[in-house]
């Protein structure tokens, strides 16, 4: 039974840094060098497998790889709805990174009057399964038009009558004379496993690594707030320390009349916060970042 995890991760590509970046963030760092298909980590019994991102859920179905980082739309292409658990693989973390959405869209001189706009066109997209499951779904006969690659001129060149495509701030479409009319998936980077078992090895590595992706997460909007506040103001002020558990308050020495604040804020502390923290009596606030928490 293996005791080495793989992980494939995008190889060049829009997810490539920020792979390398989650990774390196839970203690796992490779050589810098991307000219191999296998990278060994320092210290640890993982390699990470550099590959494209169309590759990686048929590496993650054979157990290739018992890792692998993709976004939504390439997993659902490849796989199917494996979101809705109709697959052999199994998504296991949202990482609130590589956000899009695939959409159909129009040439802006077509007028759009509901889905059945698309009925008998021709439709060019990277994404025919996505694109058919949705059609069939909806009861829209077209005709899909599989394209790999400058999506967005096929209306133009006439290859196409509409598109289906990955959209981020919509400014391709736009400066393409397109208008997004219907959003078919909203995507972000996944990480995803085998849903069978793996070794004893395997299992134990995945389970430690999930177990400080959730220190990260957890500690992504937290902030250590610390203030001096009036006795008087404390209940006041902990009520206004957005996610806050319990306080830890201190004596300050020299003044009887206040006590130094701490407290671990588990949500986004606005400045608005701030001004009513001073409205109540705090001051010399600080607020630092958190880079783990770990439960
Ligand atoms: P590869 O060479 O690995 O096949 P690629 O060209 O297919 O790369 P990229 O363009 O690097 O892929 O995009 C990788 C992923 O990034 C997409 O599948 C998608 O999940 C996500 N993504 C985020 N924003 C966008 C966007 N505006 N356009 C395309 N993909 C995006
Ligand atoms: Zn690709």
């Amino acid at each position: 039974m293996s005791k080495q995890l793989r992980i494939a991760i995008q190889k060049s590509g829009r997810l490539s840094d920020k792979c390398r970046d989650l990774l390196a963030q839970a203690g796992i760092t490779f050589e810098a060098r991307t000219d191999r298909l296998i990278v060994r980590a320092k210290e640890q019994p993982i390699d990470l497998m550099l590959v494209r991102d169309d590759d990686i859920p048929g590496f993650v179905s054979n157990q290739v790889s018992q890792l692998g980082i993709c976004g939504l739309n390439v997993l659902e292409e490849k796989l199917g709805r494996v979101s809705q658990g109709e697959s052999d693989v199994q998504i296991i973390r949202s990482l609130g990174f590589g956000h899009c959405r695939l959409s159909l869209a129009l040439p802006k001189t077509v007028s759009y009057e509901g889905l059945s706009t698309y009925s008998g066109k021709r439709i060019a997209t990277s994404y025919p399964n996505i694109l058919k499951r949705f059609l069939d779904d909806n009861g829209i006969k077209a005709s899909v038009v599989q394209i790999t690659g400058s999506v967005e001129v096929a209306p133009s060149i006439d290859v196409a009558d509409a598109i289906c495509d990955l959209v981020s701030t919509g400014a391709t479409l736009e400066s393409n004379g397109l208008r997004e009319t219907t959003v078919l998936l909203e995507s972000e980077a996944v990480l995803v496993r085998p849903r069978l078992q793996l070794s004893h090895d395997q299992e134990q590595l995945i389970a430690r690594l999930m177990a400080r992706f959730d220190g990260l997460g957890r500690a992504k909007n937290a902030k250590y707030i610390m203030m001096n506040a009036p006795k008087e103001a404390i209940y006041r002020i902990s009520q206004l320390i957005p996610g806050m558990e319990k306080p830890t308050v201190m004596p300050l020495m020299y003044d009887d009349n206040k006590v130094a604040i701490h407290a671990v804020a588990k949500e986004y502390v606005f400045w608005e916060t701030i001004e009513k923290l001073k409205e109540a009596g705090a001051s010399s606030i600080l607020v630092l970042p958190i880079e783990k928490i770990i439960e």
